[in-house]
């Protein structure tokens, strides 16, 4: 690792467990110095996300595998939850506009679990209570966007 402790960045390769989803993505600093972000919100929790945040231009999406994935949203529908259609596995998060305010670029929402050869063990990690600190506080919102699609759905069908 002696030579590794002096570069900036380091770029990884990762995907979906089926290979329909491949990507390589650029962090800086590399892996070993990021504190991986372990958050207790709903989709996080499901989703298994271990998350780290590269901007749009330092992920390049093989194979145009970023609109190969399946997508999901919830609550206010301004991010795009990141999945394998064909394997299921969760890829992770695009932003979109959603975190604009804050970071002033657009940066996925990248889980390490999906990154190849990595050891998840050797991580430092930074447990972020999103169940609290992200709106609505407190609130689990799991196993309800279903029915709140339907009633949209049906609304819309009525009219
Ligand atoms: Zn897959």
């Amino acid at each position: 690792m002696s030579a590794d402790n002096t570069k900036s960045e380091e770029t990884y390769d990762g995907g979906c467990h089926c290979g329909y989803i491949k990507f390589s993505a650029t962090l800086s600093p590399p892996l070993s110095e990021q504190k991986v972000i372990n958050c207790s919100c709903s989709i996080c929790r499901r989703a298994g996300y271990l998350l780290v945040y590269p901007p749009y231009e330092k992920v390049k999406w093989h194979n145009d595998s970023r609109s190969r994935c399946a997508t999901y949203q919830f609550n206010e529908k301004i991010k795009d939850q990141l999945f394998c259609p064909k394997c299921g596995i969760s890829i992770g998060i695009d932003f979109r506009e959603s975190n604009i305010p804050v970071s002033r670029n657009h940066h996925y929402g990248l889980s390490v679990r999906t990154f190849n050869n990595i050891d998840l063990s050797t991580l430092t990690y930074r447990q972020f209570d999103g169940i609290g600190d992200v709106a609505p506080h407190g609130q689990d919102l799991s196993g309800i966007q279903y029915e709140i699609d339907e009633a949209e759905r049906l609304k819309g069908s009525s009219n």
